[in-house]
């Protein structure tokens, strides 16, 4: 292999569904390329090629399993798998850089606090959307997270009474979970439309997982806002706000002790409050000026290709996969899962091409989103939306992985073993 004078540098940004998905497709594809690979051993050091994972925390969490494990805490434990564990991510082309990224530019990443610049050939943008925690996970590392989740289980044991505000997916699946698993406890969802889960979704749907909270006991506040909150004790602790505009999901948003009051005019008296409301883009620190008329960012996330670059003649060389971009309308994991395995083969075919001189990559492209959804509504019911029908919730249940895809995501990120090629 001759070696080049500078090695070709890849930044992944955010390590999670979608950033792990692109770095295994780029070391099954840049550096598990000896005929004798297979997958039981470390691929050869590759000098040429430096991939740089960029995460603010030390780990992969898997966010589908996040409500029932506020409520079961062995459960919830289970759900943060850390880099170091990955012994395909020790490999010497990858770095890994536990930091906060504060800009994305053209040519480089900036790092919050030391304004380090890491300078970049190629980039995966997969840093998702921000929710405040504890659903958006503010911790940073395997223990805090341990102890975030402890102490906001200690939380949800010692109240009677609790309410969740927001019923979209997340919402809807905290407020089932909670009352599955502490059935005397008074659990309120207050949600702004007359159904759950609002979206692309049938009317079949929508009126099922009403019919199911209503089937669980959880008291349902639709077509109403929260318009008033007293007093508030705000859980957020003034260390885990330095960075809190960058990462609006290191602000803590239980409330203890509160009255809400709602537009309707009704008052609740509740112990504990999780705020379920949607989700927020990363458009801020994203400095990517667009080329065209249009703008890069749309409200449901930066514009990309089929291919899953960016949308613009200037940045063939930036892919965003995942929740981060605009290719779905309803997010998933597996998409950004599959998402960062097209960017990656994607990035690996441009430096393929770039050493055989320049001959045109001809890239994959994505096939479009499917719409189907399943709603898991604590561990006796749930719900699937397939292409124009409903698969009811004693049919569901049976369809819908017991841990929540728990052992497939920790399977998928290759715990303890390594990558091969698909
Ligand atoms: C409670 C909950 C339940 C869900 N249930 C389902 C479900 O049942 N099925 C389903 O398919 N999907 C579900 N989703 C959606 C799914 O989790 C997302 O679609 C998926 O996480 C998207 O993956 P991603 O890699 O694009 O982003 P993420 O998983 O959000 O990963 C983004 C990564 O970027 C890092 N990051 C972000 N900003 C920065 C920064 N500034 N600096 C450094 N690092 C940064 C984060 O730490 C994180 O590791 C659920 C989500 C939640 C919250």
């Amino acid at each position: 292999m001759a070696v080049l004078n500078t090695p070709i540098r890849i930044i992944i940004a955010g390590g999670n569904y979608g950033g792990l998905g692109a770095a295994k497709a780029i070391y099954t594809h840049l550096l598990a390329t000896n005929s004798d690979y297979d997958g039981t051993k470390q691929a050869p050091p590759n000098p040429n090629i430096q991939i740089t994972l960029v995460d603010r925390r030390d780990g992969f969490v898997h966010y589908l399993g996040m409500t029932r494990g506020l409520s079961q805490l062995d459960y919830g434990r289970k759900l943060w798998a850390p880099y170091s564990s990955m012994p395909w991510l020790q490999h010497p082309s990858f770095i890994i850089r536990k930091e906060i990224i504060s800009q994305v530019t053209p040519h480089f990443v900036e790092l919050a606090g030391s304004q380090e610049r890491l300078e970049f050939d190629y980039l995966v943008l997969a840093m998702g959307v921000s929710r405040q925690a504890p659903i958006g996970v503010s911790a940073s590392t395997k223990d805090e997270f341990i102890r975030d989740l402890e102490y906001d289980h200690a939380l949800i044991k010692s109240a009677e009474s609790i309410v969740v505000v927001g019923g979209g997916a997340v919402g809807t699946e905290l407020a089932a979970d909670l009352k599955t698993d502490f059935p005397e406890k008074t659990i309120t969802l207050v949600h702004s439309r007359d159904l759950p889960v609002p979206g692309p979704f049938l009317y079949e749907f929508r009126q099922g997982a009403a019919d199911i909270l209503c089937k669980l006991g959880v008291n349902t506040l639709f077509s109403q806002r929260v318009v008033n909150e007293t007093p508030v004790d705000d859980l957020g602790s003034s260390e885990a706000l330095e960075f809190s505009d960058i990462l609006p999901e290191l602000v803590n948003s239980v409330k203890r002790n509160v009255v809400i009051e709602t537009s309707s005019g009704e008052n609740v008296k509740a112990d504990l409050v999780f705020n379920c409301l949607g989700a927020k883009t990363k458009e801020t620190l994203i400095k990517l000026p667009s080329s065209t008329a249009e703008p890069m960012f749309t409200p449901n996330g930066i514009r990309v290709k089929s291919s899953l670059q960016l949308d613009d003649p200037n940045y063939p060389h930036i892919f965003a996969v995942g929740d981060i971009c605009n290719r779905a309308q309803i997010k998933f994991a597996g998409a950004a899962a599959s998402g960062g395995r097209l960017a990656g083969k994607n990035i690996a075919r441009l430096v393929a091409a770039v050493s055989t001189e320049n001959i045109a990559a001809e890239l994959e492209e994505s096939r479009p989103p499917k719409l189907s959804m399943k709603l898991i509504l604590g561990e006796k019911h749930a719900l699937i939306q397939g292409k124009g029908h409903v698969v009811p919730s004693d049919e569901a249940i049976h369809k819908c992985a017991p841990d929540i895809k728990l052992g497939k995501a920790i399977r998928s990120t290759f715990v303890g073993t390594y990558p091969v090629n698909k």
